[in-house]
């Protein structure tokens, strides 16, 4: 009886995978979500912080700090926005994120983005599920 039903259960599944659009299917093909930002006055506002941070499985906060640092100005949250003080365009907000992606998502051996942050004393290693491999971060957050 039981194997019945798991046989049922992963006809069901593939079925249901053969359905999703083969970019969702496939684990290797991974996006960094495009920012979506504007500048209100003195401030750029970061709409999708925490989209772009749910797609990389990162905390919003680590990678506020990041931009942050990296624009070289104050940074908060704001729900699920970030607000930066200063003026800066779309393009750079998105090469700072790619950039952060290949210091902290990327793995480096295998280049696949199922990674994992883990602090070990005072450094911050690289876990990769996928294969494996636990390389130290460039540096710390
Ligand atoms: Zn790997």
């Amino acid at each position: 009886m039981f194997e019945m039903a798991e046989e049922r259960y992963t006809e069901l599944l593939d079925r249901a995978l053969s359905q999703l659009p083969s970019d969702v299917a496939q684990k290797d093909r991974f996006e960094l979500l495009e920012p979506s930002s504007s500048v209100m006055g003195n401030r750029t506002i970061l709409y999708n912080l925490k989209e772009i941070c749910d797609r990389l499985r990162r905390e919003r906060e680590q990678l506020l700090t990041y931009l942050s640092k990296e624009l070289a100005t104050a940074g908060s949250l704001d729900g699920t926005s970030a607000v930066f003080q200063g003026r800066f365009d779309n393009a750079s907000i998105k090469r700072l994120i790619e950039r952060y992606a290949q210091e902290f998502v990327y793995c480096a051996i295998c280049h696949k983005p199922d990674t994992r942050l883990v602090k070990d004393g005072r450094y911050t290693f690289l876990v990769c599920d996928a294969c494996g491999a636990k390389s130290s971060a460039k540096r710390n957050l």
